[in-house]
């Protein structure tokens, strides 16, 4: 286990000079080898619908905007994932708004179509993506209670849900005052839960909302400290802040790419044992230098279907990946979406392991 306290995070988010390099350089070391992986995945959004309206997002509508994604049904979702599988994807990422039957028209939409919940008309999904499909569910559907965790685990070979921020300050701040499904309490025990169960997990920060460098050096230490416990962590995504037209946030700085080339740093340090993730669509002109901190992931590359919660960065073609990453002496190679060492009894359920077994990876 890497043994950094908050002291020894704060110096390093703080170095300045040639101790930025140094910690980059030491970072860099820790790394598994040459590998910088990626998943070729599709996103799929099953809702745009969300109960929390946090100040940065440009994915969320309210029900009622005239064209809000009330609820994509079963046969657009299999269509994309037919086409995925002619695009040969490996993932198929189910994303969307937090506990969207909250809403009336989501609820009436879900029973119109026999279902009583989101979990329940995911999990329909899920279970046809893995008859019909070559394809790996991956859900992410933000705050989870442990028996929904329980029957998705059954049908999902990972699941994620990004911690953002342990600082509960936050919620009284124009990030996140609107959204209660982002106190950190309920994330760390859905986090929580999920190592409980032994799902393969991923979390992350997102950078630049409001947060202190030493809130940031207590988030680093509350995913070391679940993952201390629960060991089913397999990838950290270091996000950045993006400020966009017509966010309540718009106006707000994004973080400096110094300031994230050290938080990514520190992160690998922390985390040697853990894919550290930054978005390529969100660091077009950066991605090398975090590659040279230590990130060794790019996470979900989809060569079909656009990022929509960021739509307005698109993702690098997989051959403009392969070129940054090779320019730099490392090796760009794809992953499934559950990492190789979480691919036993253990960790994934009879369904699943039997559909990696029988796929040609
Ligand atoms: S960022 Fe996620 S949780 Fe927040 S409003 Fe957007 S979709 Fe909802």
């Amino acid at each position: 286990m890497a043994k950094l306290s908050k002291e020894d995070i704060l110096l390093f988010l703080n170095s300045k000079y040639n101790d930025i390099l140094s910690l980059m350089m030491e970072a860099n070391s820790r790394r598994d080898g040459s590998r910088v992986t990626y998943s070729k995945n599709v996103f799929i959004p099953l809702t745009e619908i969300c109960r929390n309206d946090c100040g940065y997002c440009t994915f969320r509508k309210g029900p009622e905007i005239v064209n809000a994604r009330i609820l994509m049904e079963k046969p657009e979702v299999m269509e994309i994932l037919r086409k995925a599988d002619e695009y040969g994807c490996s993932e198929a990422l189910f994303t969307f708004g937090e506990r969207p039957e909250e809403f009336y028209e989501v609820k009436v939409a879900l029973e119109n179509l026999g279902f009583q919940s989101m979990v329940d008309y995911l999990y329909s999904l899920c279970q046809e993506t893995l008859e019909k499909t070559n394809l790996l569910p991956h859900s992410n559907p933000g705050i989870l209670k442990k028996g929904e965790l329980k029957l998705l685990r059954e049908v999902n070979a990972s699941m994620g849900l990004m911690l953002e921020t342990a600082s509960p300050r936050l919620m009284s701040t124009i990030a996140h005052s609107k959204s209660p499904g982002k106190e950190p309490k309920l994330r760390i025990e859905t986090i929580k839960n999920a190592g409980k169960l032994k799902i393969p997990f991923t979390t992350g920060l997102l950078i630049g909302i409001g947060e202190t460098l030493e809130e940031r050096a207590e988030s680093l230490l509350q995913i070391r400290k679940l993952h201390d416990q629960y060991g089913h962590i397999q990838e950290i995504i270091i996000q950045n802040f993006k400020p966009k037209p017509g966010i309540a946030m718009q106006d707000y700085q994004e973080p400096s790419l110094m300031e994230m080339t050290k938080m990514v740093a520190v992160t690998k340090l922390l985390f040697p044992d853990i894919g550290v993730q930054v978005p390529p669509n969100l660091n077009r002109q950066n991605t090398q230098i975090f590659l040279l901190a230590g990130a060794d992931d790019w996470g979900g590359v989809s060569p079909l279907t656009k990022d929509y919660v960021n739509p307005e960065a698109p993702w690098p073609e997989i051959d403009e990946l392969r070129m940054i990453t090779e320019e730099l002496g490392f090796r760009l190679e794809e992953r499934l979406p559950v990492y190789p060492k979480f691919i036993n009894q253990e960790f994934l359920s009879e369904k699943i392991l039997k559909k990696i077994n029988s796929m040609e990876f």
